[in-house]
């Protein structure tokens, strides 16, 4: 079931529905491996083998560089359709995003010099490179302006030390958006650079790999005398801060899309299951308990799939939906949180297994709730603007 379904252009339906079926034919019939390795304790990832056939698939299917630049052989996508895109992506636990990852296109897109395009934005935006952005440390996560790493000038190279903590893919991607302090007396307005930094720099060590809930993985990182070329910073100089924000909000509009898809899946299972179990002589899809959660998840899909869409077009538009972003990153975090609980709970026993895909979504949204700010930074967001306070 689509459930409610929003107003799309012929184009963008087409799309999402090409994507649906990728999902369904590609990704879905691989979720049974990917929950065995992950209830092995093996990790939630794809084998090399796995991805190598998605990757083919996706790309014969005209998948990568949905949102890229056309010059770099991209499709050029609004935000607006990456919606649908992502929603669809949502729906499975298989984990794959086709290439390349929105949010650090954005953030290239948004400051990379001729030669930083050539060398880094145009492969990445082919697919070709994989990257990560270390912004958080020990002391600064969900207030990312107090970081403390420390880059200083030293003739033309940039001498870089620090810490840094929670960092997606930085053991194996190609390189690394590197958030660094260049002025601290103006911090946030002037003050924070970005750093472009290969795999196996000298200087930039990855001290170890940190298991998460459901398998996933984050990383620390000692930064000591990290040496870079003048022309490894990305951006201008002291202004790192805003093209971050503006990847940190596609990300978080990304999120919006997944977790409909995510809850959406959810309400399918329930859908499904209710009707055929019953207890005490009736179909659990008769009890009011059961009811009201499918008719508050429904109602809660769909409000959370029109605040994406309208953030979408706004941004689309060229304005930027701050207070509308951390909206939904606290919303659809905690709708997803809470119909995936109400599902797990309808399943009773078999919602407790690593049999069905539940409880990795439930985890992959619980961290969700962390990443990309907690939902209490994001509702002081919203609360200082309403009350207009700071
Ligand atoms: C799976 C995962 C992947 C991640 N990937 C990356 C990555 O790729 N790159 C990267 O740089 N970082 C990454 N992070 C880090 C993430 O962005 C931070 O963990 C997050 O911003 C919170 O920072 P913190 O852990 O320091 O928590 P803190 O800032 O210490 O906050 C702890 C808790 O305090 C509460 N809190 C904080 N501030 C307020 C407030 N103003 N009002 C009320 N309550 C408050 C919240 O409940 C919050 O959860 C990742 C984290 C996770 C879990």
């Amino acid at each position: 079931m689509d459930g409610m379904s929003v107003a799309l252009s012929e184009e963008h339906r087409m799309i999402k529905d090409l994507v649906a079926r990728f999902v369904a034919d590609e990704l879905m019939p691989l979720e049974r491996a990917v929950l065995e390795r992950e209830a092995a304790g093996q990790g939630y990832s794809l084998t090399a083998e796995e991805k190598a056939k998605i990757d083919a698939k996706s790309r014969e299917l005209g998948l990568w560089g949905l949102d890229a630049p056309a010059e770099f052989g991209g499709s050029d996508l609004p935000v607006e359709a990456m919606v649908g895109v992502n929603e669809e992506l949502g729906r499975t636990v298989t984990p794959y995003t086709p290439p390349p990852d929105s949010p650090n296109l954005r953030m290239l897109m948004l400051t990379c010099n001729a030669e930083q395009r050539e060398r880094y934005l145009m492969p990445y935006a082919r697919g070709e490179t994989t990257s990560a952005i270390a912004i958080s440390e020990p002391g600064a996560g969900g207030d990312p302006a107090e970081m403390n790493t420390r880059a200083v000038r030293d003739g033309d190279d940039w001498v870089i030390n620090g810490r840094k903590i929670w960092v997606s893919r930085v053991g194996y991607a190609d390189f690394t958006i590197l958030m660094a302090v260049t002025d601290k007396s103006k911090g946030a307005r002037g003050g924070i650079s970005a750093f472009l930094v290969d795999k196996d720099t000298p200087g930039f060590n990855v001290l170890r790999r940190i298991p998460m809930l459901g398998g996933a993985y984050t990383y620390e990182i000692a930064i000591e005398d990290l040496r870079l070329e003048g022309w490894r910073l990305l951006g201008r100089e002291g202004y790192g801060f805003a093209p971050m924000q503006q990847r940190l909000s596609t990300r978080r509009v990304q999120i919006g899309a997944w977790c409909v898809g995510l809850a959406q899946r959810a309400l399918d299972m329930m859908v499904e299951y209710a009707p055929q179990r019953v207890t005490f002589g009736q179909p659990l899809s008769q009890r009011q308990a059961i009811q009201w959660w499918v008719a508050d998840a429904a109602t809660k899909i769909h409000a959370c799939r029109l605040m994406v869409y309208d953030a979408a077009r706004k941004i689309d538009q060229g304005t930027d939906p701050r207070v509308e972003v951390s909206m939904i990153k606290v919303y659809a975090t905690e709708m997803a949180w809470e119909i995936i609980d109400h599902a797990m709970q309808t399943f009773g026993g078999m919602g407790m297994t690593k049999e069905l895909p539940l409880q990795l979504m439930a985890n992959r949204v619980r961290l969700m709730r962390v990443y990309e700010g907690p939902s209490e930074v994001h509702r002081m967001v919203i609360a200082r603007k309403i009350l207009n306070v700071r």
